[in-house]
């Protein structure tokens, strides 16, 4: 790890050090930002070609968003949401789920008792969980549920439905298939995730309670 600390700054940093310097003086404006899962195959700077200073991230277990109610008392992602929103005032907001993910999985299988901590995070998810078993088909739209599930949490915070009405914040979920190196967008107009090689937008909020193909109300 030494080894790799030392190589950033002897072989990244002077090819990027105006960059940095300009950051520092000018301090960071991110237009962007990305509440992702903390799966470490979850890169936000290789998926969006993204440099430094442009991504204010906030990632967890999940990629939940805390309801705005306070039930869950002071939390970081919560706190990110409003440094984000009311003092870098972001332009978009970014919820990117993935498949795989051990936190959908975890929510239908149950996590060792000793995580007491985890076993409540997880019910930030449990409206998204299908009742049928959990294979994978079931676990993609799961994690797809879930990402809808925190677009409408997030538009339940004043300030970002403010944002979102005044046409100055957009809301997107992403939904990263790992396997295939591709994301899913959520389209809003589809009420479904579309590749992004497909798709022909990448999703602006308001979001209304969102009705599945099935007729299953997902709301908070
Ligand atoms: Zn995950």
């Amino acid at each position: 790890m030494l080894r790799r600390l030392r190589r950033f700054q002897s072989d990244y940093f002077p090819r990027h050090q105006q960059r940095f310097q300009d950051l520092v003086a000018q301090g960071q404006h991110p237009k962007t930002l990305f509440i992702g899962c903390s799966d470490s195959r979850v890169v936000p700077y290789l998926l969006t070609g993204a440099g430094p200073g442009e991504l204010f991230i906030v990632r967890n277990v999940g990629a939940f968003v805390p309801p705005y109610d306070g039930s869950y008392g002071l939390h970081g992602t919560m706190a990110a949401i409003e440094f984000a929103v009311l003092s870098l005032h972001v332009e978009r907001i970014i919820v990117c789920g993935h498949s795989h993910c051990g936190a959908i999985r975890a929510s239908y299988e149950g996590v060792p008792d000793e995580a007491v901590a985890l076993k409540a995070w997880l019910e930030l998810g449990r409206e998204a969980l299908l009742p049928v078993c959990p294979v994978p088909e079931a676990l993609r739209r799961t994690e797809q549920r879930a990402v809808v599930l925190q677009l409408e949490r997030l538009m339940a915070y004043p300030f970002v439905q403010r944002e979102v009405e005044a046409g100055k914040l957009t809301l997107h979920g992403w939904h990263y298939v790992i396997e295939d190196g591709e994301i899913h967008v959520f389209d809003v107009e589809q009420g479904d995730f579309v590749p992004a090689s497909l798709a022909s937008n990448a999703g602006t909020g308001p979001y209304p309670h969102f009705v599945e193909h099935d007729g299953q109300i997902l709301s908070v």
